[in-house]
């Protein structure tokens, strides 16, 4: 069964397709130098394949034409709606701004949606390791295009090192600008990661595999409502658990909680929403009807708007 697919975490940088990397470098790009082999041993390894795309993504151009053409390879993996998240910030050079780097990565996803009529929306994702002031900058930056073609902001980078508490003030400063924000959480980090994320109004949660076997983690999300954002395929890869049987997807959907099921890095984990169903249903015995009831989580809990929930929703219930 082919379900229409909901995708709501997946970075940019990570999911190019290679011919695109290829072109954007004028020179054959190896497999390899972009996709983890399948014995990645850590965080730290799967990191290192992001260093070619991003070389991708420092002109107006190259901005353009990759998200242009990750759009337009999502038509394969049968994507109704994406919400596509990249770093602002790592785009932003001598020669562009960071309203530029957004400006063109919307008119690169507006170019391909004309063609494939998939939906989109963009997550701008403040970095750790960024400090605040540069971090509200590019919050306020992407503020401008809420609603137009950008739909909430999110923070990424090294979880084990830059703990949550750093960035509370700052997620304070996203909500009185308005923004919706998910938060990478409990990834590679601990639970109260997740629980400060919430307490200061994430809506989602980015993987939150810390909440694994923690009640009141739990209990607080399930009882907020908040999308847990699940990557099964990257989560294994980058050793999140060490291994398959301590993955808490069952767990967490038996919980209650809005589970998601994405794919991460669609280029870097060479994985897509299929693989990822296929994967979970063979490992965790997820059923058809398990899979519908995820998709319409992440239709619920997507940052869209009313009237594209309901064209998604549409889509859905014809399966
Ligand atoms: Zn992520």
């Amino acid at each position: 069964m082919v379900i229409p697919k909901v995708e709501l975490h997946c970075h940019l940088d990570g999911s190019l397709p290679i011919q695109t990397v290829s072109e954007l470098l004028g020179r054959e790009v190896r497999q390899s130098e972009l996709q983890v082999s399948e014995d990645c041993r850590n965080l730290a390894e799967y990191l290192e394949k992001f260093d070619l795309p991003l070389q991708c993504l420092q002109t107006e151009e190259g901005l353009k034409k990759a998200s242009k053409a990750f759009l337009m390879d999502l038509q394969k993996d049968n994507v109704q709606y994406v919400e596509v998240r990249f770093a602002p910030l790592l785009s932003v050079n001598e020669h562009l701004n960071c309203r530029r780097v957004i400006q063109s990565v919307i008119e690169g996803l507006e170019e391909a949606k004309k063609e494939c009529n998939i939906f989109y929306n963009v997550i701008a994702c403040a970095m750790r390791h960024h400090s605040e002031e540069e971090n509200l900058e590019m919050m306020k930056v992407a503020r401008e295009f809420l609603g137009e073609g950008l739909c909430a902001v999110d923070l990424a980078g090294n979880e084990a090192a830059f703990p949550m508490e750093n960035y509370v003030e700052l997620f304070g400063e996203a909500k009185k600008l308005g923004l919706p924000f998910t938060i990478h959480a409990g990834e590679c980090g601990r639970v109260e990661n997740v629980i400060q994320s919430v307490e200061c109004g994430a809506a989602r949660i980015g993987h939150g595999i810390a909440l694994r076997g923690n009640r009141d983690g739990i209990a607080l999300c399930k009882e907020k409502g908040i999308g847990i954002e699940m990557c099964p395929i990257s989560n294994l890869q980058t050793k999140a658990v060490q291994n398959p049987s301590e993955y808490p997807l069952r767990e967490f959907i038996d919980a209650g909680l809005r589970v998601t099921i994405n794919t991460d890095n669609r280029t870097v984990s060479n994985s897509s929403l299929q693989k990822e169903m296929e994967f979970v249903k063979k490992q965790y015995g997820i059923t058809d009807d398990e899979l519908i009831k995820l998709t319409g989580n992440a239709i619920d809990v997507a940052f869209a708007e009313d009237s594209v929930k309901e064209e998604l929703w549409r889509r859905l219930r014809g399966v």
